[in-house]
């Protein structure tokens, strides 16, 4: 029996057969520690009852192990040049589907209604990311409303850094919020760049989000609106939420007193900096702006 795909060894002779060269563009960077592919997986939490899409699968490191952990799984590769090479060394698992398609593009709701023999089993997205699209990924995942019941993925470690910060420290922001607000975050282990073909030259970190525990205490009115406003609120960091808010609202003395009466009710210092603010600050400062017309 061959090696596994993701051992230096069989990743070298792989990479050679096929002429393969690791493409900057598309943010290839391929895993060649077993441990480590091992160590997604068990993080992931997959078994046979599981459905997994995979994103990016590269030359097969991680959708080999994934093949024979889950029950099926779809893999979606933007690199066209890798769908032969993915065909020959996947030929073993007749439990993969392998499709040529930019995941920013795919209609993710339906791929998993369509896509796997049985839709009815949970969906979990176990991926190495491509890096220079983690955050658009991460939101394409949440925006899909698929009810992910896990989404397991290598990111590099500043990202997953944001996604676990606390309010008032330097990692804190928006995408922080956004995760914060529907899904639990942990980080799982840190991947060394010693790990990847050819190395990166960032640390890693593998993040699992998970459905929300815990319900939220309190909900916004409009989530766009609540968005816009942690945008707003994180265009200048260094400035005081006050000034950031001026710039949102605008310099009509009559929007501003009004902000300030809600800045009071809810008593939040208006010379605070937004990091300082939780999720719930948030929602509420959104609900309270909504109610004033702001
Ligand atoms: N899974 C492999 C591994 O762990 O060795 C490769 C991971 S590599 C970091 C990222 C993979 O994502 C590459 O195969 C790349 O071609 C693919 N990719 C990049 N952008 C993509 C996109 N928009 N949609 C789907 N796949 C993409």
């Amino acid at each position: 029996m061959s090696k596994q795909i993701g051992s230096p060894s069989r990743t070298r002779a792989i990479m050679n057969q096929y002429g393969i060269h690791a493409k900057k563009g598309f943010g290839q960077n391929f895993l060649t520690n077993p441990d480590v592919l091992s160590g997604i997986v068990r993080a992931a939490g997959i078994t046979k009852d599981d459905n997994v899409i995979e994103i990016g699968p590269g030359i097969g490191a991680l959708t080999e192990k994934l093949a024979q952990a889950a029950g099926e799984v779809v893999a979606l590769e933007i690199d066209e040049s890798l769908l032969p090479v993915l065909d020959d060394v996947l030929a073993p698992y007749g439990n993969v589907t392998v499709l040529n398609q930019d995941v920013l593009k795919a209609n993710l709701a339906d791929l998993v209604q369509t896509a796997f023999k049985d839709p009815t089993k949970p969906v979990k997205v176990v991926a190495n990311l491509p890096y220079y699209i983690t955050s658009p990924i991460l939101f394409a995942l949440l925006a899909s409303q698929v009810e992910w019941a896990a989404v397991c993925v290598m990111m590099q470690k500043e990202v997953a850094d944001r996604l676990v910060a606390k309010p008032g420290t330097k990692d804190y922001g928006a995408l922080t919020l956004a995760i914060d607000y529907r899904m639990d975050v942990k980080v799982a282990f840190n991947v060394s760049r010693k790990s990847f073909v050819p190395a990166p030259n960032v640390d890693s970190a593998i993040v699992v989000l998970t459905q929300k525990s815990a319900a939220l205490p309190v909900s916004p009115f409009n989530e766009d609106r609540l968005f816009g406003l942690i945008r707003g609120c994180f265009a200048h960091r260094r400035k005081s939420l006050w000034n950031n808010l001026k710039t949102i609202v605008g310099k009509d003395e009559d929007r501003l007193g009004k902000v300030k009466e809600v800045l009071d009710r809810l008593e939040i210092d208006s010379q605070t900096r937004p990091e300082r603010l939780s999720l719930v600050d948030f929602i509420n400062l959104a609900n309270a702006m909504h109610e004033k017309e702001l």
